[in-house]
């Protein structure tokens, strides 16, 4: 069987790892026909826009995709171009799966958990009004009529709006993951003792949910700021987490360190009908074109990838191969070895090299 997949290099170090993963997928033997696209700066450069409609129609026609990072302008210029990706083609489930790889730097061995962040709503919906417009003094205006707590003028504002729909489609995956990977537990993640409304809804919505898998997976809520320390002193504790937005970014990077960096740590966008499968880190601007960073993260998101696919078998051929390389610890980029300095330390197109002679043949 052949595939056709969307590949979006993206900007900064994403060439170098989308190049480093595309190698390894190639060497599993599974056909695919990488339908690669410009995203972020590149795609401004050639197209005046960081991303052009034929993105969004190659991925809509092949409905698998795999990116590198993209840089997103902090406090100005263009929208995120991950978020708008995500919304555009309502890829509401971001999941990732933190695992200990031995020859990593992780934190903790005992940490084999999947991580399911909505990905649509809350504070990231990229509703907001800007300090001083006329969008942000009527808003406040309108606001402080309505109760009493009082928003000062200068204020700046992000709206975070979560549904029952929303909330529930994320819960429900969560579950259907729980129960089809044989997992025991899923654990919402809130902060419902404040947000009442916003955050309550969710973990009502959680409750329900959780209620028509009850005998077959067992449910637990945790506050995010309890969890964020109860994952540090016992990750081991924790088998399927499913948070709002928000939350989820913040305890993926939490959990992204304790498996062993970002380097490592893989992830997937999932719909109804789209995967769009990335690593967790961003385009780390100052290694940009230097052979230098971990393909390690992408060349995991290429597995999940694979696993999508149904190509289970060189799914495992290619996590075994990266398990191998990481173990043995020789062919390593510099965030893999003991001292960051040392001279031995490969490069990312050699570590994937090192990767792709590690694969098992079929
Ligand atoms: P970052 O993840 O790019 O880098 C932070 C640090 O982590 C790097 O300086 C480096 O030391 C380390 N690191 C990251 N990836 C690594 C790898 N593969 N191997 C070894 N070390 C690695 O985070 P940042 O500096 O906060 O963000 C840079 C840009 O990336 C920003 O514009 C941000 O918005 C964007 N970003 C994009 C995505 C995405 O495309 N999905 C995700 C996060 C951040």
């Amino acid at each position: 069987m052949s595939y056709r997949v969307t590949l979006l290099p993206g900007d900064g170090i994403g060439p170098e790892v989308a190049l480093a993963m595309k190698k390894c997928i190639d060497a599993t033997g599974v056909k695919i026909t990488w339908d690669e696209e410009q995203v972020g700066e590149f795609a401004i450069k050639a197209s005046g826009t960081p991303l052009p409609d034929r993105v969004l129609e190659s991925i809509r026609k092949n409905k698998v995709a795999i990116k590198g990072p993209i840089v997103t302008p902090i406090g100005k210029g263009f929208r995120s171009v991950n978020v708008q990706l995500r919304q555009a083609l309502d890829l509401f489930a971001c999941v990732r799966p933190c695992k200990y790889y031995e020859g990593t730097k992780a934190k903790t061995k005992d940490i084999d958990l999947v991580i399911f962040r909505e990905n649509t709503e809350d504070l990231y919906a990229g509703i907001e009004f800007d300090i001083h417009t006329d969008a942000a003094r009527k808003l406040i205006k309108e606001i402080n009529a309505l109760q009493p707590r009082q928003i000062k003028d200068d204020s700046a504002i992000s709206i975070k709006p979560i549904s029952i729909s929303g909330s529930r489609r994320i819960v429900k995956y969560a579950f259907e993951y729980a129960l089809n990977n044989k997992r025991k537990k899923v654990t919402a993640v809130h902060k419902a003792n404040i947000m009442k409304f916003s955050d309550g809804l969710f973990l009502k919505t959680a409750r329900e949910v959780a209620e028509e898998y009850k005998g077959k997976v067992e449910f637990e809520d945790v506050i995010v700021d309890n969890m964020c320390m109860q994952l540090v002193q016992r990750a081991d504790f924790f088998d399927v987490l499913v948070l709002p937005n928000l939350y989820g970014d913040i305890v993926s990077d939490l959990c992204a360190g304790l498996m062993g960096g970002l380097g490592v740590a893989p992830g997937a966008n999932i719909g109804d009908e789209i995967a769009l499968f990335e690593p967790v880190h961003g385009s780390a601007p100052k290694y940009a074109g230097k052979n230098k960073v971990n393909p390690t993260a992408t060349i995991l998101s290429g597995v999940l990838m694979l696993e999508h696919l149904n190509e289970t078998k060189a799914a495992e051929r290619l996590e075994n191969a990266v398990k191998a390389v990481l173990k043995e610890g020789k062919y390593v980029t510099y965030d893999l070895k003991a001292d960051r300095d040392d001279p031995t330390a490969v490069g990312t197109q050699e570590m994937a090299d090192a990767i792709c002679k590690k694969i098992a043949p079929r």
